[in-house]
């Protein structure tokens, strides 16, 4: 018997999760030079012609009577995903329909699934041990030890950053000159303004119907703060916040992909002393480290974008989903899972309070919040006495438009601008025009790998595919007719930004959308010459939309607000009226009212009259009752079933397949998916729905998909986000 392949000990055999597109998990054998791992420690498992890193799910394990493979290492002594994380991975699998291993990679960072040792790093804050070294040989550590004198403990990367090297640290170091020791506690924390009547009262229901603030009675209550843009939701999650930290426990907050900017993360350090953020654009050794820190305690708020729901805490106290309506908190890929809802789920399992909040609450919250599952809390008021803005609508029908702009419509620029104030241009669509035609013969130029318009973009001319990213060099001639006859119709930003500088060439122009910052540090740049102050037209896609104050900005344009309304997906409404509503926030933030003007062809569409009379509510109300009527959710339960192929008929097959299999549900399709094809492959759906969520699981643990070959993908949806 060789050593590389010991007899599994019969007593000791372990389950274990690996990351495959497998429904199961696997039994392996622990060698007996090995430990028996802890549930929820790393194990590296051979599989298949090679080998993985799993994560040991059970180690109660009857021993089958088959021989088994034999465990490689065990990499963890403590568990890496504690038992509540493995329930919750648990109840994904169940709820979303995905293997247990794909379901634990997308919770764990990168790094820790890769293997990488879970410990933290020492800190990299240095003070002097030996005042008096002297050693006139060494000039760079001369150097850096009076430097130390002079400013005492200093970080690394500040010392690194005025001009010492890491390689003389470690030399003094190494001679017990210098060591390390743990930053100071920040002493120059903000207090924050004095709640109004209904932030305190917002603060004091969460806090005494939770008993968020007390260290071990705490329960689980959901709130929806619906707030308006500008109310004050922030400073409740603050001063909630407070009151968890000070109980000695954690807070987990959320915010939109978009929105976790140096400015939102600084208003959290101002407050507090030991803030943490995650998001995707940390290294994987950062965001392992963030991960490895709220499990030890040594971070009291977590500030994160979607996958930051997973991360574990020694003692957690609040979760706070900001602007719960985000499109960015559902995964769109993969294991298509909403953050929003997990929160939900997981403040539940860990007896949390769970505050969801938002100036534009999503249709599903306000039903929960109707049939008393989430509990209601209003903010009406602007903090700090700002007025809200008014709405005005301009009939398109019969106008002469300037790149996109009526008459009526410059008038209304002209008079904020020529009253200094600020004026912001929104519209949701980036390049310089969606579509280049024809006059002669109506030819459109079409992507060649999708059955979608390609985009024309300006500086450098360029026709670009927003859907699968094909760059393509702008004709001359129609390449149906040879005519010269090409012409942009229709707008993007670039577009506006031209026309609006070519009516208003003494004002200047700002564009913000994906094309002009790639980067957070750029997009940054741009919100600091605005909020300089003075004269300045923005103009931007749904960039502007999203948290950012304008305090200047005394007028908001919406160009068009018919493209959204007349989508055929069926959360196009509640997306446009929430995406107006968020645009409209960002005026007249500070002292000075707001205006906003809205261009529209059907200026008599109930959906926009509704959100215009009678606000966001009213809209949400009328909304909510029309997927009542039809079926669809909040109050029905939905599932896709999406299968694509470079076959369209090996992809409506599949379907048509597990078609036949579901029981009990209203199934309707396979149909061809609006975005018929992207990237030559051709998409079809399924869609599902149920009245009741438990039957629909059901019939999708029945689902009985067809074997598949390897050009067809497909995938389970559950609650999908769009039906494009
Ligand atoms: P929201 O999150 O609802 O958009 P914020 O919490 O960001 O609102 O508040 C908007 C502005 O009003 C911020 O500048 C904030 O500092 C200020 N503010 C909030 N609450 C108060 C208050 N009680 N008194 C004075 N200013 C306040
Ligand atoms: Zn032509
Ligand atoms: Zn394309």
């Amino acid at each position: 018997m060789s050593e590389t392949n010991p007899q599994p000990n019969p007593e000791h055999v372990i389950q274990v999760a690996v990351p495959r597109p497998l429904h199961a998990v696997y039994d392996y054998a622990i060698p007996a030079q090995l430990p028996l791992p802890a549930v929820g420690a790393r194990v590296r498992v051979p599989f298949g012609r090679s080998e993985t890193i799993g994560i040991c799910t059970s180690t109660e394990v009857d021993h089958p009577h088959t021989k088994l493979k034999s465990v490689l290492a065990v990499i963890d002594q403590e568990p890496m995903v504690a038992t509540d994380l493995l329930e919750l991975a648990q109840w994904m699998t169940t709820y979303y329909h995905h293997p247990l291993g794909e379901v634990l990679a997308t919770i764990l960072p990168a790094a820790a699934r890769k293997g990488a040792a879970s410990t933290i790093d020492p800190h990299d804050f240095w003070h002097l041990r030996q005042e008096d070294f002297d050693n006139p040989r060494a000039k760079a550590q001369m150097a850096l030890v009076a430097t130390l004198k002079e400013q005492g403990p200093t970080s690394g990367t500040v010392l690194v950053a005025s001009g010492h090297n890491r390689a003389t640290l470690r030399k003094l170091a190494d001679q017990d000159v210098v060591s390390r020791t743990s930053p100071p506690f920040k002493q120059d924390l903000e207090v924050g303004p004095k709640p109004n009547l209904e932030q305190r009262d917002a603060i004091d229901k969460i806090l005494t119907e939770s008993h968020a603030e007390s260290a071990h009675s705490s329960n689980y209550v959901a709130f929806l703060l619906d707030g308006i843009t500008g109310s004050g939701k922030t400073e409740v999650y603050l001063r909630v916040i407070a009151a968890i930290i000070a109980a000695g426990r954690q807070a987990l907050v959320l915010v939109p992909e978009i929105a976790l900017t140096p400015q939102t993360v600084g208003r959290f350090e101002r407050r507090f002393a030991r803030v943490g953020v995650f998001h995707s654009a940390l290294t994987d050794h950062e965001r392992l480290q963030t991960w490895l820190k709220c499990r030890a305690g040594e971070i009291d708020v977590l500030v994160g974008t979607r996958s930051a729901i997973f991360t574990p805490f020694r003692d957690l106290g609040v979760i706070i989903v900001d602007e719960e309506h985000d499109s960015s908190y559902k995964q769109q890929d993969g294991l298509r899972y909403s953050a929003r809802d997990i929160a939900a789920k997981r403040a539940h399992a860990l007896h949390l309070p769970v505050i969801f909040g938002t100036a534009t609450p999503s249709l599903e919250s306000l039903h929960n919040a109707q049939r008393q599952r989430y509990q209601h809390l209003h903010l009406t008021a602007r903090a700090g006495g700002a007025q809200l803005p008014t709405y005005h609508l301009i009939d398109l029908r019969g106008q002469t438009l300037t790149d996109g702009m009526s008459v009526p419509l410059q008038h209304v620029i002209r008079r904020h601008l020529d009253q200094s104030g600020q004026v912001l241009v929104f519209l949701n669509r980036r390049g310089f025009a969606p579509t280049l035609l024809c006059a002669s013969c109506g030819w459109q130029a079409m992507c060649p790998h999708c059955d979608a318009r390609l985009t024309l973009h300006q500086s450098p001319p360029k026709l670009i595919c927003h859907h699968c990213s094909t760059v393509l060099e702008v004709m001359k001639a129609c390449e149906q007719c040879k005519q010269h006859a090409l012409m942009p119709i229709g707008l993007g930003t670039q577009r506006t930004e031209a026309g609006l500088s070519k009516l208003f060439p003494e004002v200047p122009v700002y564009r913000i959308d994906r094309d002009t910052t790639r980067t957070t540090r750029a997009l940054e740049a741009q919100f600091e010459r605005i909020n300089h102050g003075g004269q300045c037209i923005l103009v931007g896609t749904q960039m502007l939309a999203k948290g950012h104050h304008f305090p200047d900005v005394t007028l908001v344009v919406i160009l068009s607000a018919d493209a959204g309304f007349l989508s055929p997906d069926f959360r196009a409404p509640e997306r446009t009226a929430q995406l107006i509503v968020q645009v409209a926030g960002r005026a007249g933030r500070a002292q000075k009212p707001g205006e906003v003007w809205i261009q529209s062809y059907q200026p008599d569409n109930p959906t926009l009259r509704t959100l215009i009379k009678e606000g966001y509510g009213g809209f949400a109300d009328h909304e909510l009752k029309v997927r009542q009527t039809v079926g669809m959710p909040p109050e029905h339960a939905m599932a896709m079933l999406r299968a694509d192929a470079f076959d369209p008929r090996e992809a409506k097959a599949f379907l048509e397949h597990c078609k036949a299999s579901l029981r009990d549900i209203e199934v309707l399709g396979p149909v061809a998916a609006p975005l018929a094809r992207i990237a030559n492959r051709y998409r079809y759906q399924l869609m599902l729905l149920s009245p009741q969520r438990a039957t629909l699981h059901t019939a999708l643990r029945q689902l009985n998909p067809p074997k598949t070959t390897h050009t067809l993908r497909w995938s389970i949806d559950i609650d999908p986000y769009d039906s494009l």
